[in-house]
């Protein structure tokens, strides 16, 4: 019998089997590098393995773990290995997944300060911590009118931004009598796509978000973010929303937010900056040109669970009046009443996010920067960039290949000079080899590699094997021996 007769797992038999998780997951950070990247299955060929119903009679751990290893593991994308190069990364480590096994086993609901004191108490701290780090704007301290949160997602932090820009916009009156005004939005060409999802959930219509160009670093033009407001401005209708990114996805681009912010005041419109990936990089004081102007934002986002090495899910989320958030997202029903709300004393994190409940997230940034240290933490965001920026001179120094946009960060766009065509087949081939992982964009309507270097455990070694993988795969391609092969 794998159960006593409650049914429950007994807490010695989740002792045992807590610690054969641990070790398997031990196990599994050693032997990550050797596996394929990017699971090689068909669509449907899990599911073919899963019987079709669930079980009658409660199973045995063993049996669960091992089908983990049987079933589970060849249908997973291995976003764990060094050899990941794709999209960005959602890095993880050692004290961001204890901190988060943590929070599963207090298994806290903190909706409300009431519900959970430390659960709020330590997210607000922490996040004064990181704006001490990454050296932002002391108006999104907790100390000041403003204030941070943990928010699931950069999506989620963008349409929250998005909503209380909404709202003051329209004097708060959009909540309670609908959208009654012709409000308008302004991002550029090269936006997340999350902000497109978030006009339509926020009620403003595709129509209203204005796609702003880009200069030749794939940066948004000022000036035809101005042009674009006014423009909108004489025709009657209200601009209220302008999404900066530091660090855009397709590009790395890094929007120039002392001038965007200079409009946005002079035209009384919220700002959102979005760094959910180079944020992170600011932690070094090399980097921190990225946030010039960020004094302008009204709200800033950036992910910890890209380049933080906090497992996903954690987006750091900061507004310089947290008032006019609250206002947008509260609604306090009688079930939630209690006096430390009513004091006034406390923050409700409820009111700072979509959802109602919240996890205890805040764990598992505390161990990370506690275990790595801020300088820890800088030592490793210099390697990625130093790595990135080798890659990128061996781009530049091969004939057969070009850089697609400036690297300034840790992502190298680059193409083989071949054409889409050929792009397509390295990338095929090399993905294909579960050797590595990478993706692609598009720049100047061109097909474009991505080499994202962020994951946590990823070396020289790695980087340079890449490389080597790439240009075999395009001699292969082209069908004339790569440069490599002709070196050595
Ligand atoms: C990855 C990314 C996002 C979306 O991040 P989620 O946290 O998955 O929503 C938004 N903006 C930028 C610039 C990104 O790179």
């Amino acid at each position: 019998m794998p159960h006593d007769e409650s049914y429950h797992m007994t807490p010695d038999d989740f002792r045992t089997h807590g610690r054969a998780v641990i070790d398997w997951i031990a196990d599994y950070m050693q032997r990550v590098e050797d596996l394929p990247v990017l699971s090689q299955v068909q669509p449907g060929e899990i599911r073919e393995k899963l019987p079709t119903g669930p079980p009658e009679q409660g199973e045995s751990f063993d049996a669960m773990l091992r089908d983990v290893e049987e079933i589970i593991l060849p249908g997973v994308t291995h976003w764990q290995s060094p050899n990941f190069f794709a999209y960005f990364p959602a890095n993880g480590s050692g004290p961001g997944i204890l901190g988060d096994l943590l929070s599963s086993g207090l298994g806290v609901q903190g909706m409300l300060w009431a519900t959970s004191p430390a659960c709020t108490e330590l997210e607000t701290h922490v996040l004064d911590w990181v704006v001490d780090m990454l050296d932002l704007p002391g108006s999104f301290k907790s100390s000041t009118a403003g204030g941070g949160v943990i928010q699931d997602t950069a999506s989620g932090a963008t349409l929250c931004a998005l909503l209380a820009a909404r709202e003051r916009a329209s004097g708060f009156r959009i909540n309670t009598a609908g959208m009654n005004l012709p409000l308008v939005a302004y991002a550029s060409t090269q936006t997340h796509s999350s902000m497109e999802k978030a006009i339509r959930i926020a009620g403003l219509g595709d129509e209203n978000l204005r796609s702003i160009e880009v200069d030749e670093k794939y940066a948004m033009r000022p000036d035809a973010l101005a042009k674009a407001i006014e423009a909108d401005k004489a025709a009657g209708r209200l601009p209220c929303f302008v999404c900066a990114t530091v660090g855009t996805t397709s590009s790395n681009a890094v929007d120039p937010l002392r001038a965007i912010g200079a409009i946005c005041r002079q035209h009384d419109i919220w700002l959102h900056v979005d760094g959910a990936m180079s944020g992170t990089a600011a932690v070094c004081p090399e980097f921190r040109y990225i946030h010039d102007g960020l004094e302008f934002a009204d709200s800033y986002c950036f992910n910890p669970h890209k380049w933080m090495f906090t497992n996903f899910d954690c987006d750091c989320f900061y507004v310089a009046d947290r008032a006019a958030l609250i206002r947008t997202l509260s609604i306090l029903p009688e079930y939630l009443r209690n006096k430390a709300t009513e004091s006034g004393a406390v923050f409700d994190y409820r009111d700072w996010h979509i959802p109602l409940g919240r996890r205890f997230r805040a764990l598992k940034l505390w161990f990370v920067i506690r275990h790595y240290g801020v300088e820890g933490l800088r030592h490793h965001v210099r390697r990625h960039v130093a790595l990135a920026q080798e890659f990128a001179g061996g781009v530049e120094a091969d004939d057969d290949f070009e850089l697609a946009a400036p690297a300034p960060l840790n992502l190298v766009c680059f193409r083989h000079k071949g054409g889409d065509d050929i792009n397509q087949q390295i990338m095929d081939a090399v993905n294909s080899s579960g050797k590595m992982f990478i993706t692609h964009t598009k720049l100047d309507d061109r097909l474009t590699l991505r080499m994202s270097i962020g994951q946590t455990h990823t070396e020289r070694q790695h980087v340079q094997r890449a490389w080597s993988l790439i240009r075999e795969a395009a001699g292969s391609a082209t069908g004339l021996p790569s440069q490599s092969e002709q070196d050595g």
